[in-house]
């Protein structure tokens, strides 16, 4: 989603940094180049006005232009800049309620509600251990409801049973009982949407509000609309009150405009990205997180949160920590080659890493194949605990033993050792920040092919 801008600042800064010194002016000039920058990811304009305003005074005052390293500095006057109009910090789901407690989906047709209820479920679930009920009231859309159904099926949650002909606010009303009855904790309900904001869907929405009281009303919006995401926010924030939002298509190729302004412009804050079509594909919206991404800095840290859903707290820590030390052992490697797969392969992993909007494009055209993702899966699973985390102790028996036990030529091990050998020195080189921005070594590209 914000290749473009990336890539457009990581140029501007480039050239500032390379300077030894700056003055004035080149400080103005990037300052344009980077209000040119936002405006072109269609960020929103009296947002990108507040933007260049408020590093302004920080930018060309005395501390930059008499720094030994201007271009950080500028770096650095940015990212605060916008974790700022990106809210700061991230914000977790209110759940504060009598049980149970009524979480509202509201927003245009397609925009994601239906999957977001979904993903937002499973998400609860897992974080809070808590018992969801889903519900429909999209009563106009034929199969609406079913459709949730079916979703709910898949992925092992409950959905209120559907009674043909049942208007919204009798479903509503079922729904508080039977959540009563089967002791859930919250209920999420789905919402019909129109094509467009129009007055019968507010009154709808106000009428079901009335009656299931919400903890949270939470607009879905595509961000691949833009600017109007951001102005459907407002509209929808004067008409039934939201309380936060969430961005779904973030995964597609949308300038980014929509997540830099809808906190500023609607005040309300994004709670979640939704990053794909998959149950997982939702993440918590983080704004220090997402300024790293922006500025081509990388996610380590959602990277290895992905990789280790199903890891406890702790261990996810230990692998951040590694990542971070550059102490890459094979059970990160094996969580990452999880994740890749997870994720529908390399181009999902490599785009929260570190400095890597260039490798992306290498990789891309590196065709590397993802069949070897899975025989790379087996020889690590078929590893010891020791081997794992001390590859080096890897003799000719013990290679043998693992071509028994995956099933895969002594080859396929040999290269992939070696190829976890270039990985872990690259992680190390690029956690030192020794790495030359963005680019992966020929040698690596060519042994995972
Ligand atoms: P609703 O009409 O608002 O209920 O929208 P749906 O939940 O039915 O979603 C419409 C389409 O968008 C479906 O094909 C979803 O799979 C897709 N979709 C929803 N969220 C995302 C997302 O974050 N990324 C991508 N790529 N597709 C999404
Ligand atoms: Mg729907």
């Amino acid at each position: 989603m914000f290749d473009s801008l990336t890539s457009k600042l990581d140029s501007i800064f480039n050239k500032l940094k390379k300077a030894p010194s700056l003055n004035k002016g080149q400080v103005e000039t990037g300052l344009k180049e980077i209000r040119e920058a936002l405006l072109a990811a269609d960020v929103a304009l009296p947002v990108v006005k507040k933007f260049i305003e408020d590093i302004k005074p920080k930018a060309i005052g005395q501390e930059i232009i008499q720094s030994t390293s201007p271009g950080q500095m500028l770096v650095k006057i940015v990212y605060d800049e916008l974790v700022k109009i990106l809210g700061e910090k991230s914000e977790e789901i209110n759940l504060k309620a009598v049980p149970p407690a009524s979480i509202l989906l509201v927003g245009l047709q397609g925009s994601g509600k239906t999957t977001t209820s979904v993903k937002l479920a499973k998400n609860v679930e897992k974080k809070y251990k808590k018992k969801i009920l889903l519900v429909s009231l999209d009563i106009y859309r034929p199969a609406a409801q079913e459709q949730l159904k079916v979703l709910c099926e898949k992925n092992s949650l409950n959905s209120l049973p559907i009674i043909k002909d049942e208007l919204p606010l009798d479903i509503a009303k079922r729904a508080k009982n039977a959540a009563g009855l089967s002791g859930s904790d919250i209920i999420i309900f789905d919402t019909a949407g129109r094509t467009q904001i129009d007055l019968n869907m507010m009154n709808e929405i106000k009428n079901i509000k009335t009656e299931v009281k919400p903890v949270e009303t939470i607009l879905v919006a595509d961000s691949l609309t833009g600017q109007i995401a951001v102005n459907l926010a407002t509209e929808f924030d004067k008409a039934v009150e939201l309380t936060s939002i969430i961005l779904t298509r973030v995964d597609g190729d949308g300038r980014g405009g929509a997540a830099l302004s809808m906190r500023q412009t609607t005040g309300k804050p994004i709670k979640f990205l939704g990053v794909g079509e998959k149950i997982d594909d939702l993440e918590t919206f983080h704004p220090d997180r997402l300024a790293n991404r922006i500025l081509g800095m990388g996610d380590v840290v959602s990277l290895v949160e992905k990789a280790s859903q199903d890891l406890d707290e702790e261990k996810i820590k230990a692998a951040e920590e590694n990542l971070k030390k550059g102490a890459f052992t094979f059970n990160d490697y094996l969580m990452q080659l999880r994740q890749m797969k997870k994720m529908g392969g390399m181009d999902g992993v490599l785009s929260l890493l570190p400095g890597v909007s260039k490798a992306k494009e290498q990789m891309k055209n590196a065709n590397i194949d993802e069949k070897l993702l899975s025989a790379n899966e087996a020889i690590i699973l078929s590893m010891t605990k020791k081997e794992r985390e001390n590859p080096e102790i890897i003799s000719g028996s013990r290679r043998k033993r693992i071509s028994l036990g995956s099933g895969t030529e002594a080859q396929a091990i040999n290269r992939l050792l070696k190829q976890f050998k270039m990985m872990s020195k690259m992680m190390k080189k690029m956690s030192k920040g020794k790495m030359p921005k963005g680019q992966l070594p020929d040698e690596l590209l060519n042994n995972l092919k």
